[in-house]
């Protein structure tokens, strides 16, 4: 579970953009805002005053603040490895050049598109079809750490450690095969919807055309069918975040009997599989749903799919008309983004995505401090240190429940900053002039790697998120945590700042990364990352009890009239969020007590909180995020102080205020 969700697969083509890097943590109160009605406007008045979001961009926050610096910095890093450097750091320029030399790619026109569709074109039958299906299987996915449930493929891959079987990692298949971000673009009735369709099914028309191909128009309307088919059997967002409906164990041998229409011994040996006796089907009824439809669907539907998603995910590194058709739906029609990102930060987003490690590693070599690791260290060591002593003080939990959630905590890997050990980009060819050619090497690169790991034992302390990325992860199954140096800056970590603004910053961070292993999806993996019931069933009772009345809190925010957050989409964050904003106070606290007490300390924390939570979207991306993100939005996690005894007294907040719970109906987990 990562701590906020990047719009797009690309954490820096999300969060882009600068300033305040080093500036105090704000707490500008404003009278006019209570506290007590709306947390998050009262903290963020001064900011809210004047927050416009740049028109490339379809929300703006501290995230996306501190993702701008960072472009800055990362873009004079490639700059400098261009000039001078060897190895690793000149393949990052290489990459990041043949991207950026848009009059390059345009001189080229259409030809190297056009190598990448013949392919596909030449296909006679379903044979070939099912080979030109399985081996564009990529490991694009992440339903547990990155909770990423997006690919254009049909299938999506993650290769992970089984979910009863902690000592072997194992292929994970997902559903895809959609170009819209979810089941419910395609199914569902409102008037808002049927637009996207129609504007969807348009862009399908337009991409064809642009890449030089005939009949564009009857093209698109096939493949817009054949999506909706595929939606239908596709597991809705809620039950993707389900873990006990995805833990269907699957022999390669189950695949023909319990999917049949395709030939799966040729799909997954063309998947790189072929050897392969385990498997994990996550989405089960999109297996079974694609599958069928592989055997009854023309041949000639399924290469326009083909073709088209294709041009689609390429697009990138294509012709400008192509590239901007892309933007026009994706992010402008999609998402509210007027404008585009320029050339340079797709660029870079382009190698973050393909070379993270080796840009990761030129970042923290630069910008993250050893001083500010041990610092954070310290820190999270007393946020753990709260948490079991948390765990200690519940009364509701039996002591075998506690002993394993003690045992949890023991064995959880912290990795701040940086991974232990890099991922080597040895034998990826990254060949200057050829753009498309790069972006298809280094995604068939990371799938081998992955791939690879089907023969190599678990390793807990592997990174799933690049240093350079402003956001933080939990990742249940491998009882580890990653804070990528990007995130550990000002205003979210400020060595200059006091502990108060610390703890209730990035500390409430630390403990929402933390809390997840306790929420109600990490909280159902034990000590060794196996999915199993540790809980006795009146403790289990008792969690969901208290699960279900925050449910019912966030269930009950309504960001427009006739959209309101769905309280179980969003339970494990609202969950992390809640857990770890009580540890880091506890901690705060303890950090606090041989010093000499300030009166507005506790104002200064939650303050902090809210402040770190600083944000606002625009409609179209609030609506999406609403539909898809397993986070609330920005401003109604600031809520979550709603909860704490702590924050009334520090804000004298009293009933009839709209945010005020009586002391019954504050939610207690952990
Ligand atoms: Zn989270």
């Amino acid at each position: 579970m990562q701590l906020h969700t990047p719009f797009r697969r690309s954490l820096l083509k999300a969060t882009i953009a600068l300033a305040i890097c080093g500036a105090p943590l704000a707490y500008a109160q404003d009278a006019a805002v209570q506290p007590g009605d709306d947390f998050f406007g009262y903290a963020n008045a001064d900011w809210l005053k004047s927050a416009q979001i740049p028109a490339d961009r379809s929300r703006w926050g501290i995230a996306g603040e501190l993702g701008e610096l960072n472009n800055q910095r990362l873009l004079k890093l490639i700059e400098e490895a261009g000039r001078n450097a060897t190895g690793e750091a000149k393949m990052v320029a290489d990459f990041y050049n043949t991207a950026f030399d848009e009059a390059a790619i345009e001189a080229k026109g259409l030809a190297p598109l056009q190598q990448v569709l013949a392919p596909i074109a030449a296909i006679k039958d379903k044979a070939q079809l099912t080979r030109a299906l399985g081996s564009s299987l990529r490991a694009d996915v992440d339903p547990l750490n990155a909770t990423n449930f997006f690919t254009e493929n049909l299938f999506g891959l993650w290769i992970a450690q089984g979910l009863t079987d902690p000592t072997h990692n194992t292929p994970y298949l997902l559903q895809g095969g959609l170009g819209m971000p979810d089941r419910a673009y395609y199914l569902d009735d409102k008037p808002s919807m049927q637009t996207l369709r129609e504007k969807y099914q348009a862009h399908i028309a337009a991409t064809f055309k642009l890449a030089g191909m005939d009949d564009a128009a009857a093209r698109a309307a096939r493949v817009f069918a054949l999506e909706t088919k595929i939606a239908k059997s596709h597991a809705t967002r809620e039950d993707s975040a389900d873990i006990q409906k995805a833990n269907n164990n699957w022999k390669a041998a189950d695949f023909a009997a319990k999917a049949p229409g395709m030939d799966w011994k040729l799909f997954l040996q063309s998947a790189g599989l072929g050897q392969q006796q385990k498997f994990i089907a996550y989405h089960p009824t999109a297996i079974i749903g694609a599958a069928a439809l592989v055997g009854s669907e023309p041949l000639e539907t399924w290469k326009d799919f083909l073709a088209f998603h294709t041009i689609n995910h390429l697009s990138g590194a294509e012709p400008k008309a192509l590239a901007d058709q892309h933007f026009d739906f994706y992010d402008r029609t999609l998402s509210g983004t007027p404008q585009q990102m320029l050339r340079w930060k797709r660029s870079l987003a382009a190698v973050n995505d393909a070379m993270p490690d080796a840009l990761g590693k030129m970042y923290v070599e630069r910008y993250f401090p050893a001083e500010s690791k041990k610092k954070l260290q310290q820190m999270v060591s007393n946020i753990v240190a709260a948490f079991h002593t948390r765990i200690d003080q519940l009364d509701w939990m039996a002591p075998a429940t506690k002993k394993e959630a003690h045992a949890k905590l023991k064995v959880l890997y912290v990795g701040v900053g940086y991974p232990d050990k890099w991922t080597s980009y040895k034998g990826l060819q990254v060949v200057p002039g050829d753009a498309i050619g790069n972006q298809l090497r280094a995604e068939k690169f990371h799938t081998v790697q992955q791939l690879a790991k089907l023969k190599q034992p678990v390793d807990n302390t592997e990174w799933c998120m690049p240093a350079q990325l402003v956001n933080a992860v939990n990742m249940p199954m491998q009882n580890a945590i990653n804070f990528p140096a990007a995130i550990l800056q000002a205003p979210y970590f400020d060595p200059a700042a006091g502990d108060a603004a610390n703890y209730g910053a990035i500390g409430a961070t630390i403990g929402h990364e933390i809390s997840h292993s306790f929420d109600d999806q990490g909280a159902q993996f034990d000590s060794k990352g196996r999915l199993r019931d540790w809980w006795t069933k009146a403790d289990s009772e008792h969690f969901q009890k208290a699960s279900a009345v925050l449910v019912a809190q966030y269930s009950a925010y309504k960001p427009f009239p006739d959209l309101a957050i769905n309280g179980q989409q969003t339970l494990s964050e609202n969950l992390a969020d809640l857990a770890g904003l009580a540890a880091a106070f506890d901690a705060y606290k303890t950090a606090l007590k041989d010093k000499p007490a300030m009166a507005d300390a506790d104002r200064q924390f939650f303050t902090a909180y809210a402040t770190s939570w600083r944000g606002i979207q625009r409609e179209a991306a609030l609506r999406r995020a609403v539909l898809t993100d397993g986070h609330s939005p920005a401003k109604w996690r600031t809520y979550t102080v709603r909860n704490l005894d702590a924050w009334y007294k520090a804000f004298d907040v009293q009933p009839g205020q709209a945010l005020y719970l009586a002391p019954q109906e504050r939610v207690r987990v952990w």
